[in-house]
């Protein structure tokens, strides 16, 4: 794998290409980029004919132990890893210890486990079963194990800096067992970067983290909701010095778009894209504008509509609370509201997705008001075709000298949703 940077985006940011990727060394993956978010290898509710109508989509997927733990003995039974498993094909798999869009209880970590739940409950690893997983499910990279249990408001000194301790700990284990196993060569090891919120204990994890033959970095337990966003920009630009230019930087747990931004500034490179699917889960459609084309007519139409969509928008929430990953944010729509019932228009205009090429906010309203399962996958083929269309833009703002132009286009909408909160208040 070899990182080549493009560019340095001035205030931050990277632009650049994953080269020779996986096996076969052909695939490759650009930054800022996320990964493809799935349950078991599968886009919730899309199956793969229906994902290949999309374009542009990553070439990394991200699969994670918390689901996979339970299957061990199939897959072993198996014996040709998981991406066969899941009928996957073209792709890089990414396994991570945990699903970010699945929340899970804490208090469950040892000197020498951590714990993953899945559909049956708990399953405690140590070391020694990572490692047994990890060459039954054969990934191309893995993040290794780690005791990301800092992200609590009451966490103290001593917590995070044993967090540290023992993921640098279980790293070395991890390495030791990666080295002397021929079923693993040439897998990639991603180290995981802790620190809580303690800038030295964050920049410690870093440089130590960065001391061991790593491929790449996950920054853990910085994820939205859990920490101030300014103080997490911070922390992630300390650490981001720390580590070398020609490694990727990938960030846990951040989706919203005006969150990758901004991380994106503090020098991270990947997000995993678990976004799109909480916004599908409680039907909404993601309707924020990204497109900066100088065609001036276009910009018109498209500013008449953003304003209608904003005002509808406001009415509808009321309370933005970033903190709350099931609520809805200033980036979507709520299809279930009864303004949408006679809606004609696709959810987003000009979006080239089946969606939005075949069916209207009426359709959809109508389909989620009756419980229809088809309404998932609508939402869910549009969703992930925005997103990606949105890291799609960004990468050419950043070719363009254009990103301050994108940002105000993205965050417009929040910035004047929070004015009029303020006013209103
Ligand atoms: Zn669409």
């Amino acid at each position: 794998m070899k990182l080549e940077l493009s560019r340095l985006v001035q205030g931050g940011g990277r632009l650049g290409v994953l080269k020779g990727l996986g096996r076969t060394k052909q695939l490759s993956l650009e930054v800022p980029g996320c990964l493809l978010y799935t349950h078991l290898g599968t886009v919730p509710h899309l199956t793969q004919d229906t994902l290949q109508t999309l374009s542009n989509l990553p070439s990394v997927t991200q699969v994670s132990l918390s689901n996979i733990a339970e299957h061990q003995e199939v897959l072993e039974e198996f014996k040709d890893g998981f991406r066969k498993f899941a009928g996957l094909h073209d792709t890089l798999l990414y396994c991570s210890l945990h699903d970010p869009a699945a929340p899970f209880p804490t208090g469950h970590i040892t000197n020498k486990t951590v714990s993953v739940w899945g559909s049956g409950g708990r399953i405690e690893l140590n070391v020694a079963k990572f490692m047994a997983l990890q060459k039954v499910v054969q990934p191309d990279w893995y993040q290794s194990m780690a005791d990301g249990e800092t992200w609590q408001n009451n966490t103290s000194l001593k917590r995070v800096r044993k967090s540290v301790d023992r993921t640098l700990a279980h790293l070395d284990e991890c390495l030791l067992l990666h080295q002397n196993s021929q079923e693993l060569e040439g897998v990639e090891v991603f180290g995981v970067v802790e620190g809580g919120d303690v800038l030295e204990e964050r920049v410690r994890s870093a440089r130590e983290t960065a001391k061991r033959p790593v491929a790449g970095f996950c920054l853990d337990s910085l994820r939205a909701g859990s920490i101030d966003p300014a103080l997490r920009t911070q922390l992630i630009t300390a650490v981001t010095k720390e580590l070398p230019e020609d490694k990727p930087r990938l960030l846990q747990g951040v989706g919203r778009p005006d969150e990758v931004l901004a991380c994106v500034e503090a020098g991270v490179d990947l997000f995993e894209s678990f976004f799109p699917f909480q916004v599908t889960e409680r039907g909404c459609a993601l309707c924020f504008s990204f497109d900066i084309s100088p065609d001036p007519e276009s910009a018109v139409l498209q500013l008449d509509d953003e304003e209608r969509d904003a005002a509808e928008k406001t009415q509808l929430n009321g309370d933005l609370n970033p903190d709350d990953q099931t609520q809805m944010t200033s980036f979507e729509i709520n299809l279930n509201d009864k303004r949408y019932q006679d809606d004609f228009r696709p959810l987003v205009e000009g979006c080239g997705c089946y969606c939005c090429k075949n069916h209207q906010r009426a359709y959809l309203h109508h389909l989620l008001v009756t419980n229809e399962l088809l309404a998932g996958v609508l939402l869910m083929i549009h969703n992930t075709a925005h997103y990606h269309g949105f890291f799609g833009a960004l990468r050419e703002a950043m070719a363009s000298d254009k990103v301050d132009l994108l940002k105000r286009r993205v965050l417009r909408e929040r910035d004047e949703q929070t004015e009029r909160k303020e006013q209103d208040g």
